[in-house]
């Protein structure tokens, strides 16, 4: 309950200093958060009421993401900014407060359980506060809808407090959503029943949270962030050929020659994954549909 106790305050905090900053009534909140699946939950939950600004525009990488002059005076004009816990948010946050001292940080890790990274995957732009000492921490929380849910509630407590005209709104939205999130998890659970236990090779480890929650084993192409070294390469193709693996997942932002590389080699295909799309449950079932036939 400490977490709760902590949000509340900070809400209380950021509406003292919004009232003295005085947003008028009947104006929408304004919102910013770091990626397009966050704009997707909070206008799920916030419908009309709320205009969302999304800081790593598509085809951005939210490893290295640094935001333009623009979104930095554009910050300005927001309540809150919903953080999720990328790498680049650790090293602009203080930036961005101190310019915006009026701006409602509000963490969506919170009451999220992390876990470390797979690979010993090293994100640039340093530590996950949480992490601890020498374990980097997986910050793709937003792939697992059974932790989205959590996030979910963070958001809406906070609309809610902050707009309680309409908290009744955000509120239902937000069971709609839940609903959603667990009809997509059932589905995901169906689709992956026949694979339990299998590995699956990205070049990228964004799927941690999702193999955890769907009882697979996720094998990143990545070391510690980086390309692998030739030597780390051939330990990989040697590992894939052992393994039998027959698929190579990548995502679309970022440069796949090492899982080119690695697929070529062991005869694999490589398909591509969005962890960053708009269109989030969908993205999610889809997701889970080229996994169920990569790994067979
Ligand atoms: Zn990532």
């Amino acid at each position: 309950m400490r977490r709760v106790t902590a949000l509340c305050a900070a809400l209380m905090m950021g509406l003292l200093l919004f009232s003295s900053c005085g947003l008028a009534a009947g104006k929408r909140l304004s919102v910013f958060v770091s990626i397009l699946p966050q704009k997707y939950f909070v206008e799920r939950i916030a419908g009309g009421y709320v205009s969302v600004s999304v800081m790593v525009h598509p085809g951005a990488s939210p490893e290295t993401y640094e935001p333009s002059p623009r979104q930095m005076a554009e910050l300005a004009e927001a309540q809150v900014y919903f953080l999720i816990g990328l790498p680049f948010e650790d090293a602009w946050l203080e930036r961005i407060q101190r310019n915006n001292p009026h701006l409602l940080m509000v963490d969506t890790r919170q009451g999220i359980e992390l876990r470390p990274i797979d690979g010993g995957h090293h994100h640039e732009g340093g530590g996950h506060g949480s992490a601890q000492q020498g374990e980097v921490m997986d910050p793709h929380i937003w792939l697992s809808p059974v932790l989205v849910k959590r996030q979910a509630e963070t958001i809406c407590m906070t609309l809610a407090t902050l707009d309680p005209a309409n908290r009744d709104e955000y509120k239902q939205n937000y069971r709609l959503l839940v609903e959603d999130l667990d009809a997509v998890d059932r589905e995901i659970r169906s689709i992956l029943k026949d694979v339990q236990g299998k590995k699956f090779m990205v070049f990228h480890p964004a799927w941690g949270y999702f193999a955890d929650a769907y009882g697979l084993i996720q094998v990143p192409i990545e070391v510690e962030g980086k390309e692998p070294n030739a030597r780390e390469l051939a330990q990989i193709i040697d590992f894939a050929r052992r393994e039998g693996i027959k698929t190579i997942f990548v995502p679309s932002q970022s440069n796949i020659k090492p899982a080119e590389t690695v697929a070529r080699a062991v005869q694999a295909e490589v398909v591509q994954l969005d962890p960053l799309a708009e269109n989030y449950l969908d993205n999610l079932l889809s997701t889970a549909k080229a996994i169920a036939a990569g790994v067979r």
